[in-house]
Order: C-alpha cells, then sequence, then structure tokens
C-alpha cells in the first residue's frame, strides 16, 4: 500500500488515503499504453525538447500519471521554463511522487517517479522558482491532462474510504421487538438495530410498564442504515413481510397494544413512502383483510433495557424465539436474500 492523496467523486483532493501499489509486467504495459508512452514511463526514456504535446497547455486543471491514473501536478505550479518540457514547481501532494539518485548518461541526476506505480515522470532540479526553488521536469507522454471543470472524473475508489458514511434512521413497531430486531439485522446497509418503545413518553418507556399496554408505546426497533446501500422503500418491504399488518393491537398471541403494527415516520417523506406502501399493498390484494397499520409521527424512541438488545442472536434456545423469531426471521431472509449480507 501507498500513502497518496487522490480525488473524490465530488472532484475534491482528499487524502492522505490507503491505495494499493500498481504492479504489471510489461506485456501488461506494453498493452496498456502507446509505445511512446511506454518507452518513456516505463523504460525511462525522454522525449524530445519541445515536442511535447502538454508543454504550452496553460489551462486549468491536473496532470494524472499516464500509468496508474494518480493526481501528480497542478496547473497551480506550472511554469514556462523555456527546457522544452512541461516544468512544475511542486507536486499536487509530497506523497505522490518519489525520487531517487539517476546515474545514468554520465549525470547524477534525481528521477521522479509516481508513488503508486513507479513510472517514470522525469527529474527534479533545484533551479526553479519560488516558493519552493525546485523545477520538475516532465515528459509529456508520462502524464495526461484533465481540465479543472472535469475532475470528478479523476475519482480514485481509494477515496471512498474518507467519504463520511451516510445515515438514515426508520423505526417501525410490528409485535414483539426481539422478532422484528431479529430480521432486520444483517441486512446490508443496515448499521445497527435497536429494540425499544416508541409512542409514549419518556417516564413510561420501561418493559415492566409498558406491558401494561396503557402507555401508549408500542414496542418498536430503530434501524440506522446507509441509503446509499439500503432504502427507506425496502426495508418497508422487509418490515412488511415480518410481521401481520393485519392483526390490529396484537401479533399471534401476544395481545396489546404495545404489540400494534406501526410506522414511526420521522418526516413527510417516510409518511409518503408508508402510505404509498400501504396502498400498493391493498391494491395487489397482498394480504387477505385490510392493512391495520398505523402511522404515527416520530417524537421519541426510547432504547429498551439492556437485556432486551440482541435478544434473539443471545438466546437462540429460548422457546419464544427458536419456534417463532428464528423461523420467522428465516423466512423473510429468503425471500429477500438479495438484501442480505452473505
Ligand atoms: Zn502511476
Amino acid at each position: 500500500m501507498v500513502s497518496v492523496y487522490v480525488f473524490n467523486r465530488e472532484g475534491r483532493l482528499v487524502g492522505p488515503v490507503q491505495s494499493p501499489k500498481v504492479v504489471k509486467t510489461d506485456a501488461e504495459w506494453q498493452k496498456q499504453l502507446t509505445p511512446k508512452q511506454y518507452e518513456i514511463a516505463r523504460a525511462k526514456g525522454t522525449e524530445p525538447a519541445f515536442c511535447g504535446l502538454l508543454l504550452n497547455n496553460k489551462e486549468a486543471g491536473v496532470y494524472s500519471c499516464i500509468c496508474c491514473g494518480l493526481p501528480l501536478f497542478s496547473s497551480d505550479s506550472k511554469f514556462h521554463s523555456g527546457t522544452g518540457w512541461p516544468s512544475f514547481f511542486q507536486p499536487i501532494a509530497r506523497e505522490n511522487v518519489v525520487e531517487q539518485v539517476d546515474k545514468s548518461h554520465g549525470m547524477v541526476r534525481t528521477e521522479v517517479l509516481c508513488a503508486r506505480c513507479g513510472g517514470h515522470l522525469g527529474h527534479v532540479f533545484e533551479d526553479g522558482p519560488k516558493p519552493t526553488g525546485l523545477r520538475f521536469c516532465l515528459n509529456s507522454e508520462s502524464i495526461k491532462f484533465t481540465p479543472a471543470t472535469d475532475l470528478a472524473q479523476l475519482a480514485d475508489p481509494a477515496a471512498e474510504a474518507t467519504a463520511p458514511k451516510q445515515t438514515a434512521s426508520a423505526v417501525f413497531a410490528g409485535g414483539c421487538f426481539w422478532c422484528t430486531e431479529a430480521v432486520f439485522e444483517d441486512l446490508k446497509g443496515v448499521m445497527s438495530v435497536e429494540s425499544g418503545y416508541s409512542g409514549g413518553t419518556a417516564e413510561t418507556a420501561k418493559y415492566k410498564i409498558v406491558c401494561t399496554g396503557v402507555t401508549g408505546h408500542a414496542e418498536a426497533i430503530r434501524i440506522t442504515y446507509d441509503p446509499s446501500i439500503i432504502s427507506y422503500d425496502q426495508l418497508l418491504d422487509v418490515f412488511f413481510a415480518a410481521h401481520d399488518p393485519t392483526q390490529l393491537n396484537g401479533q399471534g398471541a401476544d395481545i396489546g397494544t404495545q404489540y400494534r403494527s406501526a410506522i414511526f415516520y420521522a418526516d413527510e417523506k417516510q409518511k409518503e413512502a408508508a402510505e404509498r406502501k400501504i396502498r400498493d399493498l391493498t391494491q395487489s390484494h397482498a394480504y387477505p383483510k385490510p392493512i391495520v397499520t398505523t402511522l404515527e409521527p416520530l417524537r421519541a424512541f426510547y432504547p429498551a433495557e439492556d437485556y432486551h438488545q440482541d435478544y434473539a442472536e443471545l438466546h437462540p434456545e429460548q422457546p419464544y424465539i427458536a419456534c417463532h423469531a428464528l423461523p420467522n426471521a428465516a423466512k423473510v431472509r429468503e425471500r429477500f436474500a438479495g438484501l442480505y449480507k452473505k
């Protein structure tokens, strides 16, 4: 691995990030590059002075490695040196180029190479302008120019690791939270699932009080997920498949308003998505009876006592889990296999 700066999908330079070294055989490079590019970038050749296509390029943008695409120099540091080769006073990031002593042709020079693939770029001399006093003397054939308006095209997979993960959350109630929690664990894009209570007040958000069925609370789960991987709509599909939305104030033998089927929407978008889903399921006669799932504005979610968290996972032998929660979760996993991690 090398530690380098790369462009992200927004066309912004980010780093340092870890990127694997690019290693290829000569035959592979020959296949990828033109003969001229290969001769210079891989066989350490030098193009004739005043012939390079990028020598007089004055456009704003970035020069990247012809071999591996690593950004190397910015137009901001390009200057007219009069030597006949594109010249820069500094690289786009110190990490992106490496230097090594070159004693070829009876001279002692400092060769400049791409840090990621070892591609030969040119040499660096100490007769450059301020502020560095350096002159990076490059071959046009070793670099590729991308205009400043198109930098997103240089987006590198290594930048993804630095992108802050998007998170969103969904709160559903579909009967006993041990069961619903088990269904949503292991979905791709789901970061966490918590069991808890929603619909009532903070004072009554305790298991023993919620069991009385008069607190307004429902046993609920809060799903934290990455909406770029799984959508709220897909979570709704899993939710409806995971329980019986036609049973009023209960699930199977669990009876009481605390076991009601409910969607606690956080905003208008979630509310509309839930309404649309119920309409679609109703119109397609997905259930023999009407859907009674309530749509309730999310005021708060109160995480349940620790011993309720990951209950099915931690107590697979418990009869209720073994006979009910796990078979139900398995059924949903089978139906939506593509949405689950392997
Ligand atoms: Zn390279």
